[in-house]
């Protein structure tokens, strides 16, 4: 029977330092006895050295490979590059970083190949060391994700193996804007969970700053909930409700003219009513901006380079296309 063919993605963003320690090392724990492997990075326009050391890497380890997009367009958007140019049975994605640890891969393997599972999610069950304040906004983003999109995404990570099945439907869906773990949990399958231990980076710093960690999260819920639109009219509703009463009482003093100067009341609803029409001005915004950036239809990244051996088996596929078409 022919082994069936798993495809690692790790995006890469200036890891050039440690990039080829931690690659040589996930090449270990890939048992070739029972699949083929190839280790795909994208490198997601680094600023450092870390092109050179991929193309190390694939000049040393027969089975990686490396694509390199024309500038920094984010991890998400690295993840979307490394699935569209992939054509495995399953893929696992992971960090470059050895904080998903590859220990756990033959047992995802196992979950996926002999138990059937589309798709296996790595579960954080503790959230590694991580600045206090970066804590409490994870912890609330996804009390406020789940809430209003009813996806739950607490725990969950970016480390997974998805069947070729689960890659098809995600390369069907055509958003630019990604949130890949919200997207991955919205196509459904026969899931599992694996439980690990994140570790400490072990070298270098998180590459997300504070801005674009809130990117991200306002990108994840205005797209997976249209609930903040909604909460626009319920506020509009409520304030109606108050004018109403509010006008009675005032109609009320100024036909027993006992009305006084009531500026305090004056001042306050202008503040009030003034906040909010700016808020719901601004989410609508938000949303608008997302409709244009889909409307504009631009690519989500564009590749630059790709590794010899890419190039070698792109010719591969569309010499296999080609004989397909005659
Ligand atoms: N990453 C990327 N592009 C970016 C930021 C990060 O491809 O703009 C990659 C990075 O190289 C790593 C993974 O995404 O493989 C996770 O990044 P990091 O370890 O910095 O984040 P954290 O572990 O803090 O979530
Ligand atoms: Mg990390």
């Amino acid at each position: 029977m022919e082994k069936k063919l798993v495809s690692v993605i790790i995006p890469v963003y200036n890891e050039g330092e440690k990039i080829f320690d931690n690659v040589s090392e996930i090449n270990q724990y890939l048992d070739t006895k029972l699949y083929d492997f190839e280790i795909v990075l994208v490198d997601d326009g680094s600023k450092d050295n870390t092109w050179g050391e991929i193309t190390r890497l694939s000049d040393n380890f027969d089975n990686v490979r490396g694509l390199r997009l024309s500038r920094n367009f984010g991890k998400e958007a690295a993840l979307c590059a490394g699935i569209e140019n992939v054509n495995p049975d399953a893929c696992i994605i992971m960090d470059s970083d050895l904080q998903h640890p590859p220990e756990i891969i033959p047992e995802m393997l196992k979950l996926w190949a002999v138990d059937g599972f589309d798709v296996v999610e790595g579960v954080k069950i503790a959230r590694g060391r991580e600045r206090f304040i970066n804590k409490i906004c994870a912890l609330s983003f996804y009390k406020v994700l789940h809430m209003m999109s009813g996806i739950d995404l607490d725990r969950a990570s970016d480390f997974k193996l998805l069947d070729a099945k689960v890659i098809e439907a995600l390369k069907t869906m055509g958003e630019r804007n990604t949130f890949f773990r919200g997207m991955s949990a919205w196509t459904g399958f026969n899931r599992a969970s694996i439980p690990f231990e994140v570790k400490e980076r072990n070298s270098g710093r998180s590459k997300w700053s504070a801005f674009k960690l809130m990117k991200l999260a306002i990108n994840a819920i205005t797209s997976f909930s249209s609930m903040p639109l909604y909460i626009v009219t319920f506020l509009g509703a409520l304030f109606l409700a108050g004018s109403f009463i509010l006008g009675l009482q005032t109609l009320y003093m100024k036909f027993r003219n006992i009305a006084v100067s009531g500026f305090t009341t004056v001042i306050l609803l202008l503040l009030i009513i003034g906040s909010t029409l700016m808020i719901s001005l601004g989410i609508i915004g938000t949303y608008i901006a997302k409709i244009y950036e889909e409307v504009k239809g631009r690519p989500r990244y564009l590749v630059s380079e790709k590794t010899d051996k890419f190039q070698a088996l792109d010719a591969g596929n569309y010499a296999r296309e080609e004989n397909l078409l005659k």
